[in-house]
């Protein structure tokens, strides 16, 4: 008695239920597989073996289905099953979002950064003298912003240039702090200063030449402090994270991520902004995320529609680099803001709806 159409329809749903669920076993095995590859520290693709499974089920395929599109099949299983693996690897992260799916906030002195409000970190690139910085201090106070920037250890293109002030400016930069009810952040790039700028300043900086300095990173995940951990000049997000993970994973779990422009073929712009960095680290990961839009442009008429550009992606802060005198800057003087121009896009931010500022009795 021939088969009606309705009994091949159910044998057919119990072939499809069967191969699920095989699939799924088989991707639990894969992932087991892929999880004492991590630990080994060895590459998940393995292209021999893929290429012998492969033989092995042309060799054994009864037909009718001929072995090519066997092969394009099982080579559609072996890519889901990798791209499985490395997502579960993903979830382990600890700085990634599907580790901690709420956001990570960071008070420092009561400034709270990651959280619903957004903060602006502002300062010149170089700390120069008392008087330079105290003036800055000054007007930041005045507009009331509570994180001031400056660079005592300067990792230069060139030797010949400015190197910074060392340890000096990071003293000069506590005192100047203290004087004016600031917090700081500065750039530390040798692993041995880590423990020294917890006595001086409030968040260590990380530098966008040291984002793979991984001895830097694992003393920074060492630190009592905060970290600002700049994204490399040629980094992809990926080599970004897993920059952040090092600190994380080294027992600080306080890790700030800051876009601060890429190296393109672009000339206009000294790097090219990546907007969609800001969207993508926050998704992926549970840290806040700045925008420095000083060094990610290069100059100063385009800071405005850039930060708004950055706030609007859902950046949690800004960092801008401003200078008394510019002209004599030792450091960056073609692209910082003096204090009037600084107050000018200070005004634009806050005026732009875009910035939502802590109540002062929060912080
Ligand atoms: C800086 O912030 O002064 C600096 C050197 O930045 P980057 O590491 O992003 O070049
Ligand atoms: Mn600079």
């Amino acid at each position: 008695m021939s088969q009606t159409l309705e009994d091949l329809r159910a044998q057919l749903s119990r072939i499809n239920h069967e191969i699920l669920r095989l699939l799924n076993e088989r991707a639990e095995v894969s992932c087991a597989i892929g999880e004492i590859k991590e630990k080994q520290g060895v590459p998940k693709f393995d292209p021999v073996r893929e290429k012998d499974m492969l033989d092995e089920l042309t060799r054994l395929n009864p037909g009718p289905f001929r072995d090519a599109e066997i092969k394009h099949i099982f080579k559609e299983i072996f890519k889901a099953s990798l791209h499985l693996q490395e997502e579960e690897h993903q979830r382990q992260l600890l700085v990634s979002r599907k580790k901690q799916p709420e956001n990570t906030v960071i008070a420092v002195n009561g400034t709270r950064i990651g959280g619903e409000t957004q903060v602006m970190i502002a300062g010149p690139c170089s700390v120069e003298s008392y008087e330079q910085l105290q003036t800055v201090a000054s007007a930041l106070r005045k507009a009331g912003i509570k994180v001031m920037r400056g660079g005592a250890f300067k990792p230069r293109t060139s030797p010949y240039d400015f190197q910074g002030l060392g340890i000096e400016g990071l003293k000069m930069l506590k005192e100047v702090a203290d004087e004016f009810g600031l917090s700081t952040i500065s750039e530390i790039v040798h692993p041995a200063h880590i423990e020294l700028a917890e006595q001086y300043i409030d968040i260590i900086q990380i530098g966008a030449r040291n984002m793979q300095n991984f001895e830097l990173l694992k003393e920074a995940g060492k630190a009592r402090i905060p970290v600002l951990l700049k994204r490399g000049l040629a980094a992809t997000l990926e080599e970004f994270v897993h920059a952040a993970e090092y600190i994380a994973v080294s027992g600080n779990s306080r890790v700030m991520l800051i876009e601060r422009g890429i190296r393109t073929y672009e000339k206009w712009t000294r790097n090219t902004l990546d907007i969609s960095a800001v969207p993508l680290l926050k998704q992926e990961t549970h840290l806040p995320v700045l925008v420095d839009v000083t060094h990610s442009t290069g100059r100063k008429d385009i800071l405005l529609p850039c930060a708004k550009a950055a706030l609007a992606a859902g950046a949690d802060g800004i960092m801008v680099e401003v200078h008394p005198d510019r002209q004599t800057a030792l450091s960056d003087a073609a692209q910082q803001l003096d204090i009037p121009q600084f107050a000018e896009l200070w005004e634009g931010i806050t005026s732009s709806g875009l910035f939502k500022e802590q109540a002062s009795a929060e912080a």
